[in-house]
């Protein structure tokens, strides 16, 4: 494209530990039980890792009632609710769970809270994937900031917890609870946003501050990478969501000399890569506090399967 422009590349981006952990215990899945393994939702809100998965012979459903009786099944990141697990015992399946550890613990909450009496408000997005686990797991009240933030009445002393999406903005979320606070002061809040969220969001307000326009690389789908656009945007900075270099348009980058570049937690590199490439920047200069050094471990049933996989060679 051009060599007069300068990318800034904010770090951490990309791959979490909890999309690491699940696109691994889809390929070790492989390993163990052969193709095909069913995935219950798209692995990851990613095309371009789901697309890989299943070119190793994943096959992705959105209902558990379309996996084959006594297949293997892999439930994505996201969570589910019990209802899915429930069916997936009718059907005689083998479930791998791929859902992220820190979702898991937004799961237990929930459900500790429940016992204890307390009422559940949920801050998430209707309709995300996660938030269809989360309030599957026990009764609870969502706020959709989107739709407006509107604190449910309830009666009596019972006390209230509070539980997040993990990849909201932090910001609207800040928001949300100030508004519920209002209303229950005592109410006992957890922030279930999780550090990947954080981190990338932070590292993209600091390139918003940098540059003039900001590329935010990953899918439609992933709420963790509409979230990123929102904050650069926040800056008063053009910004665009694109899955690729495909996506790229000549006209973002008139009059701009400064380019911010990030990804989302379940966006590959090779995609932040080729857009790179395709910009053809003069410098690359990285912002932000660097890499995570966090990783989650794999089910109990695929350990042995992960030590003879590393025993054979490197991973493909
Ligand atoms: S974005 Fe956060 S909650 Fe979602 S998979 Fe990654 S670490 Fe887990």
């Amino acid at each position: 494209m051009t060599n007069s422009l300068d990318v800034y590349l904010a770090s951490p981006r990309g791959f979490c530990a909890g999309v690491v952990l699940a696109v691994d215990i889809v390929e070790l899945a492989l390993k163990k039980y052969g193709a095909p393994v069913y995935v219950k939702h798209q692995i990851v809100h990613n095309p371009i890792v789901v697309a890989e998965t299943e070119r190793k012979g994943a096959i992705t459903v959105e209902q558990v009632t379309d996996v084959p009786e006594g297949s293997v099944v892999v439930f994505s990141a996201h969570g589910s609710p019990p209802s899915d697990y429930e069916e997936a015992e009718r059907r005689n399946l083998t479930v791998l769970d791929a859902t992220c550890p820190l979702v898991k613990r937004v799961h237990n909450e929930a459900k500790k809270y429940a016992r204890e009496g307390m009422k559940i408000i949920l801050v998430g997005h209707r309709g995300h994937q996660e938030v269809i686990g989360s309030t599957g797991q026990t009764e609870m009240a969502l706020i959709d900031e989107r739709e407006g933030i509107d604190v449910p009445e309830f009666d009596g002393a019972q006390g209230v917890a509070v539980l997040t999406q993990t990849t909201l903005s932090v910001r609207d979320t800040a928001e949300a609870i100030d508004r519920i606070r209002a209303r229950y002061p005592k109410a006992l809040v957890r922030n279930d946003i999780c550090y990947a969220t954080t981190n990338r969001q932070e590292a993209a307000s600091q390139l918003a501050e940098l540059v003039e326009l900001v590329l935010v690389i990953g899918a439609q789908n992933s709420s963790n990478c509409n979230r990123l656009k929102e904050v650069a945007e926040s800056y008063g900075v053009k910004a665009f969501l694109i899955n690729g270099p495909d996506e790229l348009q000549r006209s973002w980058f008139d009059g701009v000399t400064r380019i911010g570049i990030t990804s989302g937690a379940s966006t590959p590199e090779s995609s932040v890569e080729a857009v790179i490439k395709a910009i053809n920047p003069k410098n690359v200069i990285h912002v932000g506090k660097g890499d995570e050094n966090i990783t989650f471990r794999l089910p109990a049933e695929l350990q042995a399967t992960k030590r003879e996989a590393a025993g054979a060679g490197p991973r493909t």
